[in-house]
């Protein structure tokens, strides 16, 4: 078990459902701390970094519209394996097959955009987590306190 940090986005369709209070609600009731927290909205450049691996996807065109259809909001999430522990939160990327209970599961859209309109993004490895942190928060924005 160790302390790590994870970069979550909530997407534009947790933000237009309203849904930020619900999914940091489950956040902070699993033990996990805000270290950072900001809306943004995500350019071009930003979104093809982020999604460099899908960048050759078919559906890579739709996501970046969709991830610019509003600001996102982005956090630095701290806690024991957090990293793991949110990805098991969220349940898996198609929102049909996420369980009940999970935030995909319950929040996401469980129609022909189930696989996209999947409500969060998290980091899935340390190794991403450090590079993500870097790329959506600037230094002194994550917060030790
Ligand atoms: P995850 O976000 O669960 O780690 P990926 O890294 O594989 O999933 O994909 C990044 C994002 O691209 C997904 O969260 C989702 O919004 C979108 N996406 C993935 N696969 C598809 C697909 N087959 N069709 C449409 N959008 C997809």
């Amino acid at each position: 078990m160790s302390s790590e940090t994870s970069l979550i986005l909530l997407k534009p369709d947790a933000i237009q459902k309203n849904l930020a209070g619900q999914v940091l609600a489950r956040f902070q009731a699993a033990g996990f701390v805000i270290r950072g927290i900001k809306m943004m909205h995500l350019s071009d450049e930003i979104l093809a970094d982020h999604y460099s691996h899908i960048a050759d996807k078919p559906f890579f065109p739709a996501v970046r519209s969709f991830m610019q259809e509003t600001p996102v909001i982005a956090l630095a999430l701290e806690g024991e394996d957090v990293i793991a522990a949110v990805r098991d939160l969220l349940g898996p990327t198609d929102s049909l097959a996420a369980a009940p209970g999970t935030i995909r599961g319950d929040f996401g859209f469980k129609d022909g955009d189930a696989k996209m309109r999947n409500v969060c993004h998290a980091s899935d490895s340390v190794e991403a987590a450090q590079a993500e942190l870097k790329r959506f928060f600037k230094d002194g924005e994550i917060f030790a306190y």
